[in-house]
């Protein structure tokens, strides 16, 4: 097993003013390439402190990332913090100067001499090319106790780091024969320690992985296995896959990169869609926007224009707007006044009093159905919470065999 642990320098990273999104990156690139990640670290720019998180890392890990701190000033020092480490002492490297020479002149301008230290190799390092900034990345080769470890010095732009993670450090490293196999699978209706119970013991298995994720599209499970081949990585989920599918059948409404508004339209089996909605801004219509059967819309908060589309004046004077019979008024409304087949409506307070309070129904000629929610949050939250709970009923219902038939 390589393990690897990855050290991001920087006191702005520390402090929150950015967002380790390099971390997440390279996570991401380790898990898909069968390498173990156990450790993440943010360090700011400190010495002392570089230098005892990397000697820590190298004790325990294959494989040290470290982001950021390559730039030309004071406080970038991760090379020191390298050099340190292994008690190698950094020298200019000629071919170094000269790279970086020319990147200034062909700009016109003279390299400053800070920029030296970009230069700067140890004997254990390997300068690796920045082709989109000034300052190159490090692969350092070195033992602890007889085992192989290498070190990897990128810089913290995300841009340059992408690239030459792919480009440069990829290539460089031992990594296993190794396949990743992953299905997401995407429920809606049911709560995460619900879906978490009915998976039981197959959420504490390790390969394959059954991992869940509260999403805002409802709980997605993501079912992952890795072997040597991806023949290999395949056979191994596919009994898990099974079961995982069995046991979540009611709630399951699609798998990886499936959308809620797709499986509305698939469940509308040809059928048209008409939406109405009051107070959300048009989010529902925008998550249907490229949905085959999506007939139409009215985006309107204006009494006058709701009740031509169906509101009536004695429910608009006796439960206002965000109510349910306004939701079941305008749903039919939906059918009746923009020719679809099935309606669909959302009324829902997105700001100022009872701010949350949502109201979605749906109209098929048959059936009538609405759901109500209130949920505190900002504006856009709520919008957008309220689009996919229409979208969820609209699921629901649809799928559900109509009484009689
Ligand atoms: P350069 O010489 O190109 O400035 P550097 O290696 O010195 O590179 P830093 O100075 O640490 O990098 O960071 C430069 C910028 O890169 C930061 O201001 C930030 O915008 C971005 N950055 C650094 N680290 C990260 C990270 N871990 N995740 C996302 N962005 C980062």
């Amino acid at each position: 097993m390589l393990l690897a642990e990855i050290i991001s320098v920087g006191t702005e990273l520390l402090f929150g003013e950015i967002v380790d999104s390099n971390a997440a990156f390279l996570a991401r690139e380790l898990a898909g390439r069968g390498v173990t990640l156990h450790r993440k670290t943010v360090l700011g720019d400190n010495l002392g402190r570089v230098s005892e998180g990397l000697r820590l890392a190298l004790s325990r890990a294959d494989i040290v990332i470290m982001g950021g701190g390559l730039g030309p000033t004071d406080d970038d020092l991760t090379r020191e913090a390298i050099a340190a480490v292994l008690n190698e002492t950094p020298q200019e490297d000629p071919n170094l100067i000269a790279w970086l020479e020319g990147l200034y002149s062909s700009r016109g301008r003279v390299m400053p001499q800070v920029n030296r230290k970009q230069a700067w190799l140890i004997p254990s390092a390997e300068a690796l090319p920045n082709p989109v900034g000034t300052a190159p990345g490090w692969f350092v080769r070195t033992q602890v106790e007889g085992r192989d470890r290498f070190i990897v010095a990128l810089p913290g732009p995300p841009r340059e780091m992408h690239r030459m993670w792919r480009e440069q450090v990829l290539p460089r490293l031992p990594l296993p024969d190794s396949a990743l196999h992953a299905v997401t699978l995407h429920t809606q209706g049911i709560g995460e320690s619900n879906v978490a119970e009915l998976l039981g013991e197959l959420t504490r298995a390790a390969n394959p992985s059954v991992a869940t994720y509260a999403r805002k599209t409802g709980v997605d499970v993501r079912v992952a296995a890795s072997a040597p081949t991806l023949e290999d990585a395949q056979a191994l989920a596919a009994p898990v896959l099974t079961t995982v599918r069995e046991r979540l059948a009611r709630w399951l409404w699609g798998e990886d990169g499936d959308t809620l508004a797709g499986a509305v339209t698939g469940a509308l089996a040809g059928r048209t869609l008409g939406v109405i909605e009051a107070g959300s801004g048009g989010a529902l219509s925008s998550l249907l926007a490229d949905e085959p059967g999506f007939l139409d819309a009215a985006v309107t908060v204006d009494h006058a224009r709701l009740i031509t589309l169906g509101l009536t004046p004695v429910t608009l004077r006796d439960h206002g707007v965000v109510s349910e019979p306004a939701a079941l008024e305008l749903a039919a409304g939906a059918r009746e006044h923009l020719g679809a087949d099935v309606g669909l409506a959302v009324v829902t307070a997105a700001k100022g009093e009872g701010a949350g309070r949502t109201f979605v129904a749906l109209s098929d000629g048959e059936r009538a159905e609405v759901r109500t929610l209130d949920w505190p949050g900002d504006a856009a939250q709520i919008r957008e919470r309220a689009a996919v709970a229409a979208l969820a009923l609209a699921l629901r219902v649809l799928r559900s065999p109509a009484v009689g038939a």
